[in-house]
Order: structure tokens, then C-alpha cells, then sequence
């Protein structure tokens, strides 16, 4: 499969890939490890006229503890996330769920900043985001603004990103402490989930993200009221689909999915310390 005929151009930093995308017009796109955004133009389901490369954009690849949060660069790869030690201290969930992200070559080029600008439903790492509370950090022609990951995604495919804003840092708040658990039911161990549960259980602040249970990455209110009222892990998981609105595919139906998140949430709550 070929893609369409496309121009490339590639920054060298963040301001002039603002620039370059601004002076490309609405067909150009932003192209960082390009693990989701080739395979759609393979597929003629994209066709950009323009690529603005940056993925060299070393300046806006690290993970910082930046105090009350987490700061991480929008161009960080899984493999870096999966392997960072300051992650593993503060924010265990998103290490480990990078390291579930398809397999080591997916993961030694596609970023974080990517998954989560593309905002599929089906990956992992936007509803680990969501679970947490993060903030998504984006810089366009007017300057930087925040936008709170339960505004992030907007549809299916869709973020809140201006077409010339460029996600540059995603800030998870430290969770150290917190019981914790990632969920993922493929059927092949490098596949999207079929469904996925991310869940924090921290004082006061717990948050249930869910993987490919609607046309968003989804929070599962319903499941977080249970648990903070103090229902046992079985019935805070019956809400499991109450905010969700599964589709069905290839791989599973509306009632297999609902039944698959209910089971998921229920273990991920006990795995998380009940
Ligand atoms: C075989 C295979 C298996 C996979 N398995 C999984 C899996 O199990 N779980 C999972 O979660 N994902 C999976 N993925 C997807 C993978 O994680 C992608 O790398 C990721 O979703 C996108 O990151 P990227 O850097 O490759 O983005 P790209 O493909 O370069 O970009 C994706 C989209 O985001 C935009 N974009 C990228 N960066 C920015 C930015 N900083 N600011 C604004 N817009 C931006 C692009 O314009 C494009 O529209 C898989 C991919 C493949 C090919």
C-alpha cells in the first residue's frame, strides 16, 4: 500500500513546526513517530499534502519531576516512558501501560504526544492520561495554553488541538503512593486492546479510564462514585459501561465488550488494593 503524494518538511524546533504547519494550510499535518498516521495514509483514509517532521525535536523529549507533577515531553518515546526511573517512582500506571503499547519496534518510535494528539479510543496511553488527570500542554501562533485531559478528547479521532497547535508536554500529577492497575485483553500480545482499563486509586482522587468502550477514550465516572461510596469491587464494576458507549467490530460484540469491562474494572479494583 502506497500513500498519496505528499511534501515533507522537518523542524528543528517547536516554534518553526508552528510555523511550517501555519504556512502549509489545513492540509498539512504533524508527523512524530509516525506508527498511527502512516498507516491511515497507506490506507488513503489521510492524505496531507504536507509532513512537518518533529520527530527530531530532541528539545521536547524528556521526563521531568517538576514538583506537584510529572512534566513529559510530547516527543518521548514509549520505550522511554516504560523504562524511566523517575516514572516508576511517581507515576508507575503510565510506565507500565507504555510498556504495553504494541511491541519494541512500536514502541522505540512512536510517542506519547502522538497517541495522545491522535486520540483513538483503542490505544492505551490517552485513557491512562484521563485516569490521571493530566493536562495536556499545547503551543500555537498566539502562544501555550492548558487543556485538562476531560476536555482533551472530543470524537473519535478528534482532539481539542487547534490544527496549528503542536501538543508539546503532557503533566500527570505524582501518584507514588497510590494502588494502581493497567487492564488489557487482546487477543495477540502486541495488539490494541479490545478493551482496556486504567485505574488509580489514590485518597480522594481516584480515576477509571477506559480503552475502546466508546468513540472516545472514556472516564468512568460511574465506577469512581462506587468506589468512593465504598462499594465492594463487584458492584463498583457493574458500572463499568454506565459512561460508555461500546461499539461492536470484528473482534467483540456491544454485549462482549460491556461484559469484558465490567470483568476488567472489577479486577483491576482488587489489583489496585480493593
Ligand atoms: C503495529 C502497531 C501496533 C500498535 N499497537 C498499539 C497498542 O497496542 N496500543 C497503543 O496505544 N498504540 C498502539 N499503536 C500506536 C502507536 O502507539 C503510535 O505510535 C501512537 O499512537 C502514535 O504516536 P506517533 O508518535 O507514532 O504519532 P504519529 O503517527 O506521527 O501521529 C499521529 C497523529 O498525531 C499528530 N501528532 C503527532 N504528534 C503531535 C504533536 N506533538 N502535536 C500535535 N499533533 C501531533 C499527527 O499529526 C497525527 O495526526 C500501534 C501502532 C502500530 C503500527
Amino acid at each position: 500500500m502506497i500513500p498519496a503524494a505528499f511534501d515533507y518538511v522537518r523542524a528543528g524546533s517547536a516554534e518553526e513546526a508552528i510555523r511550517l504547519i501555519g504556512e502549509h494550510g489545513d492540509d498539512a499535518k504533524f508527523l512524530a513517530g509516525g506508527h498511527s498516521l502512516l498507516p491511515l495514509m497507506k490506507l488513503r483514509l489521510a492524505q496531507p499534502s504536507v509532513l512537518v517532521d518533529i520527530g527530531r525535536i530532541s528539545d521536547l523529549s524528556y521526563i521531568r519531576d517538576a514538583g506537584d507533577h510529572i512534566a513529559i515531553g510530547a516527543l518521548t518515546r514509549h520505550m522511554d516512558l516504560e523504562t524511566s526511573s523517575v516514572l516508576a517512582e511517581h507515576v508507575p500506571l503510565l510506565a507500565h501501560a507504555a510498556g504495553q503499547v504494541g511491541d519494541p519496534q512500536v514502541r522505540h518510535r512512536g510517542t506519547i504526544g502522538g497517541s495522545i494528539a491522535h486520540a483513538d479510543p483503542a490505544s492505551d496511553l490517552p485513557a491512562v492520561v484521563l485516569a490521571l488527570g493530566g493536562t495536556m500542554v499545547a503551543q500555537g501562533p498566539n502562544g501555550t495554553r492548558e487543556i485538562a485531559s476531560s476536555d482533551f478528547y472530543q470524537g473519535f479521532l478528534e482532539s481539542a488541538l487547534e490544527p496549528d497547535e503542536l501538543l508539546t508536554e503532557i503533566r500527570v500529577p505524582k501518584v507514588g503512593g497510590a494502588g494502581w492497575s493497567f487492564q488489557k485483553f487482546n487477543r495477540r500480545a502486541q495488539d490494541w486492546a479490545i478493551v482496556g482499563v486504567a485505574l488509580v486509586r489514590n485518597n480522594g482522587s481516584s480515576g477509571v479510564g477506559l480503552v475502546n468502550m466508546g468513540s472516545t477514550p472514556i472516564f468512568a465516572q460511574g465506577v469512581v462514585d462506587a468506589m468512593v461510596a465504598g462499594a465492594s469491587a463487584a458492584d463498583a464494576a457493574a458500572h463499568a459501561a454506565d459512561d460508555a458507549e461500546p461499539q461492536s467490530d470484528i473482534n467483540a460484540s456491544v454485549e462482549y465488550r460491556t461484559h469484558l469491562a465490567q470483568v476488567l474494572v472489577r479486577r483491576a479494583i482488587t489489583e489496585a488494593g480493593g
